[in-house]
């Protein structure tokens, strides 16, 4: 079919004299009902049952659209359609509205996972396409539509293939198997491409425009695993209800389950489906068979979760609303810094709640191409209420700082690092208020006195370093399930007769082994406020670095995120911090349940015997405020 590549200008679109053009429905029929698809191609009756998820991909307005799944599930073969549908809710006698490869300015982007795989999708392309008088070139890789419309082609294996696409316009875009992109920021960067500046211009009402409208969609096709797995899930399949238009910040996403049986083609394969189902790989099986996306694909943190899935205890989560728990002002504080490249630079404040035993991350700062003085004074800023609340309960109100190693030898600007964070933390908190241990020794600024003197301040200190210990420790403190009991060996009722003749005492505690293990709700050590985006982000990103217990480096900014989470756990233990002596004698004279003064005067003075004795030096906090009331008393 000669088609003279002749791009139609494209006033003429509207001037009724441009025909209707490609009419792709003829060349292409979605499947609407898998069961009665065959059917309906002889008969061109349509059923009446409920149409299938092929259908809510072309008709969905969302902006995102996810189609994922089990394998099998049709979804490159609907992305191939999609990418030729028009406006199905305007009129159809205008051609772009039919269809939007008529539109001689439209370009879509395909990207597929490597060059085998367009290759693939291209050789697919020309069946389909070709029958619309598309040209379909390996080289460059382009779809040419007689319009002059585009789809441009790539992989992602491609080097180059995250900057290529990014500033230019893309009305459509197709992402083949998403997870395996393995970060969320790659992704975005190139949606940001998506957009139009071919938007209706007379303000139609719906269902009326003839103005050409291309309107910006992207279309991602994925199956459960790969190195983008948590991530995908987490902005797709976590959402709520499959089939639903959700808003998110930034436009509207819908993720739409497709299953083998959806396929009418591949279901009459029962090889196929055979061969899916017996995939010896438990989790390979339960993804590509049956579409569960809870599996634990090559994440390194497997059991965090932003919620708990439907079939999980309550106490199955990380991520709390910010605000959502009282942290007491005496509970131990810290802070950890992650000093990245570029002036990239990811701060956390946590909080230990020494009554749940629990790690909280409760604020998050992010920093790029902001100097070290800066960033030191903006944290002080945020630090100093917290700083401020600790010394008024009696607590030491000079919260350590754990940062990147590396940076304890590294000059910027003259100074190391610290030494600059320390210059802004100063500007806030005031000359005094900063120690860094390792530079400046125990003499100039001897720290403990520091401290005793109840000024508010920051110990700049060296984080823990070593990797895997660090991110073991992580996982540890996310644990949620019991462990599994310890295997135990048969009761042996001969033995239990012995014992019960010997020792009563000693028969009852083997009866005891041997009942049931009683079911013990386990709370997670580690959780996250949800104003710390980046730290959240990059533990459900985090996989494996090839097979060790290392977690893959990516250098994006969720990197610096997650490594100053990691120096935030490992390089203190705040269940060895010790209560404020006022607290510890508040808590006695409470657990006591003493209620009149007397008593409350008797216990309170037992208490601070007991810190005396302890070496402790009593705050007299608690024993002021007790015996001003008790003179009260005397005066009444
Ligand atoms: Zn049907
Ligand atoms: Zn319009």
């Amino acid at each position: 079919m000669a088609v003279k590549k002749q791009p139609a200008p494209y006033a003429q679109l509207y001037s009724g004299d441009f025909p209707v053009g490609a009419n792709y429905q003829q060349a292409w029929i979605p499947v609407r009902c898998a069961e009665h698809h065959f059917e309906y191609l002889k008969t061109g009756v349509a059923c009446s049952c409920a149409p299938g998820p092929a259908i809510h991909m072309l008709m969905t307005a969302a902006r995102e659209i996810c189609a994922g799944g089990q394998r099998g599930g049709m979804k490159s073969e609907t992305g191939r359609g999609w990418l030729m549908k028009g406006n199905p809710y305007e009129p159809q006698d205008h051609a772009v509205n039919q269809s939007y490869v008529n539109h001689p300015q439209y370009r879509a982007l395909v990207l597929r996972e490597n060059e085998k795989d367009l290759a693939d999708w291209l050789s697919r392309a020309k069946m389909l396409y070709g029958k619309l008088g598309a040209t379909v070139t390996e080289k460059p890789a382009r779809v040419s539509w007689p319009s002059g419309a585009t789809f441009v082609c790539g992989h992602l294996k491609d080097d180059s293939a995250w900057t290529d696409y990014q500033g230019q316009e893309f009305h459509r875009m197709v992402f083949e198997e998403l997870t395996q992109i393995p970060k969320e920021l790659l992704y975005e960067l190139v949606i940001a491409s998506c957009r139009s500046t071919f938007l209706c211009r007379d303000g139609c009402v719906r269902g009326q425009c003839r103005c050409g409208v291309l309107v910006p969609q992207v279309f991602t096709t994925t199956n459960p695993g790969g190195p983008g797995h948590g991530w995908v899930k987490n902005r797709f399949v976590s959402l709520g209800q499959p089939n639903v238009v959700y808003k998110t910040g930034g436009g509207t996403r819908i993720f739409i389950p497709s299953r083998l049986e959806d396929n009418p083609y591949l279901m009459r394969d029962e090889a196929y489906k055979a061969a899916l189902e017996n995939i010896s790989d438990d989790n390979m099986r339960r993804a590509w068979r049956y579409g569960d996306w809870d599996i634990a694909a090559g994440q390194y943190f497997p059991t965090f979760r932003v919620k708990p899935n439907p079939d999980e205890p309550p106490e199955a989560r990380h991520v709390i609303p910010t605000g959502s728990r009282v942290l007491l002002p005496w509970w131990p504080r810290w802070l950890s810094m992650d000093w990245g490249f570029k002036h990239h630079a990811a701060c956390h404040v946590w909080c230990y709640d020494q009554q749940q035993g629990q790690t909280i991350a409760y604020r998050e700062h992010g920093f790029t191409g902001t100097g070290s003085t800066e960033i030191g004074e903006s944290i002080a800023k945020a630090l100093l209420p917290d700083l401020e609340r600790a010394r008024s309960a009696g607590a030491n109100p000079n919260f350590n700082l754990y940062l990147s190693p590396e940076q304890f030898g590294k000059r910027d600007e003259g100074d190391t690092v610290p030494e600059l964070l320390a210059k802004g933390i100063q500007r806030v908190l005031g000359p005094d208020s900063v120690y860094i241990p390792e530079l400046w020794g125990d003499g100039g600024n001897p720290g403990r006195e520091f401290a005793a003197q109840r000024k508010l301040g920051v110990t700049i200190q060296r984080a823990k370093n070593a990797r895997v210990p660090g991110w073991q420790t992580m996982r540890e403190m996310m644990r949620w399930k019991p462990l599994a009991q310890p295997a135990m060996d048969k009761f042996d009722p001969e033995y239990a007769a012995i014992l019960f003749q010997q020792d009563p005492l000693r028969w009852q505690r083997y009866n005891e082994a041997f009942q049931a293990p009683k079911k013990r709700e386990i709370l997670p050590k580690l959780l996250i406020y949800d104003s710390c985006p980046g730290l959240i982000k990059g533990i459900v990103e985090a996989v494996h670095k090839d097979e060790t217990e290392d977690v893959l480096k990516t250098d994006t900014p969720g990197d610096d995120f997650l490594e100053s989470g990691r120096y935030g756990v490992h390089s203190f233990d705040p269940t060895k911090a010790k209560e404020p002596d006022g607290v510890y004698v508040q808590r006695m004279v409470s657990e006591a349940g003493a209620t009149d003064m007397n008593s409350v005067y008797m216990i309170s003075r037992h208490a601070e015997e007991q810190l005396k004795l302890a070496g402790n030096n009593s705050s007299g906090l608690v024993l002021g405020r007790m015996s001003g009331r008790r003179a009260k008393m005397r005066v009444n």
